[in-house]
C-alpha cells in the first residue's frame, strides 16, 4: 500500500476494516490512521516537539486514497479489536 501524496501512518495494530468508500464506491479494507490536526509547535529548547493540537483518526481508502474522519473512541475501538492481548495502555 502506497499513500505517496499523503503524510500519514497507519495505526499500529488496528486491523482494516471493511466498508464502502463514499468516494469511489468500492468496498475496500480501509485502513486506521492517525495524524495531526493543527499545528505542531516545536519550542527550541525542547528536544522533543510539542503537539498544541489533537491527533485525527481516519479511515483511508486503499483505492483512492480518501480519508474517512472517523471518532476517537470508534479509532480506539478499532485498535483494541486488533490487541486480544493487554500490552498496556498507549
Ligand atoms: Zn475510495
Amino acid at each position: 500500500m502506497f499513500f505517496g501524496q499523503f503524510s500519514i501512518e497507519p495505526v499500529d495494530g488496528a486491523p482494516p476494516l471493511e466498508k464502502v468508500c463514499g468516494r469511489c464506491s468500492n468496498i475496500a479494507p480501509h485502513v486506521l490512521v492517525d495524524q495531526p490536526c493543527g499545528i505542531a509547535v516545536g519550542i527550541p529548547f525542547l528536544r522533543r516537539p510539542f503537539w498544541s493540537s489533537h491527533r485525527g483518526y481516519f479511515l483511508a481508502c486503499p483505492i483512492c486514497g480518501q480519508l474517512n474522519e472517523i471518532s476517537h473512541d470508534a479509532a480506539q475501538a478499532m485498535i483494541r479489536k486488533g490487541k486480544p492481548e493487554s500490552q498496556g495502555a498507549p
